[in-house]
């Protein structure tokens, strides 16, 4: 497989095309951020870390059933992808209350959502990354009803297989979130990522942050916390 021109350098993450017109490579950098890229830090070894983890999890989601954008691991901070005609829409699932969630509603942190919440966000830095329903992602275009539902379900299918998954390593996912894609063949794929760059786990005793909390709130320690989570799961980095 061979590496071709940069296609777009995220806030985390650099996209290459392939040789192959269905695949890109996706190269984890070590760079963080927070507060729509306000706080960014390079962090040694969360690239590699973060590519490993997400490898290592969506073949898990493969394995249970879910479509998602794996192809294969090709080294320490790239992985082989199918190339997604990505859906501009962050697809979020919570089990607990945290994050945004706690500050616009003014609910306490910690509080278990029974059902889990679903929430689709635009991604759109400029704009802070506005929630949305899915009237919005309709009428504006960025996805069929049916592409809409089809996102839900799978997010909430993923939401089954990670959290027994983590409880299963003494972990709660508080939150979650994930992204789709269109594949050549018109299916509905996960692409992106899942890391603890974009979720939440908090230890099930303790409930000690184990995510990307630990950089937002400088509480330290962060790529040694992923290293354990994965550990956790029986993945040693
Ligand atoms: P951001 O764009 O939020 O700063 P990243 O640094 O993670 O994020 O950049 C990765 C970019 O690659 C994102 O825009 C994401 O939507 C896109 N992407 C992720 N997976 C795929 C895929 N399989 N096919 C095409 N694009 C993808
Ligand atoms: N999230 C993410 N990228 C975003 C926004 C949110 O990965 O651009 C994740 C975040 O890590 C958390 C979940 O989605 O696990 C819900 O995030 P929330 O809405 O609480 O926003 P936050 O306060 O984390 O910005």
């Amino acid at each position: 497989m061979e590496k071709r021109e940069e296609l777009y350098r995220g806030k985390a993450k650099t996209v290459f095309l392939t040789d192959d017109a269905d695949k890109l490579i996706l190269h984890f950098r070590n760079d963080t951020s927070a507060f729509d890229g306000e706080k960014i830090e390079q962090l040694d070894r969360k690239g590699e870390v973060n590519n490993k983890f997400n490898h290592f999890i969506m073949s898990k989601l493969e394995e249970a059933g879910i479509d998602t954008q794996v192809e294969s691991l090709l080294s320490d901070n790239d992985s082989l992808v199918k190339k997604l005609d990505m859906i501009p829409v962050e697809c979020v699932v919570r089990n607990v209350a945290a994050g945004s969630l706690v500050k616009r509603l003014g609910v306490e942190e910690g509080t278990v959502l029974n059902p889990p919440v679903f929430e689709f966000f635009l991604k759109n830095d400029a704009l802070h990354d506005p929630m949305i329903n899915d009237y919005h992602i309709m009428s504006f275009g960025w996805a069929t009803e049916g592409q809409v539902e089809q996102m839900k379900a799978l997010t909430f299918k993923v939401n089954e297989v990670l959290s027994g998954l983590f409880d299963e390593g003494g972990m709660m996912l508080v939150d979650y979130k994930l992204e789709f894609g269109v594949d050549s063949q018109g299916r509905i794929v996960l692409g992106d990522e899942f890391t603890p760059d974009g979720c939440r786990l908090w230890d099930k005793a303790t409930r000690n942050k184990m995510d990307k909390d630990r950089f937002r709130q400088g509480l330290g320690s962060v790529v040694e916390t992923y290293i354990e989570v994965a550990k956790r799961l029986g993945l040693e980095l």
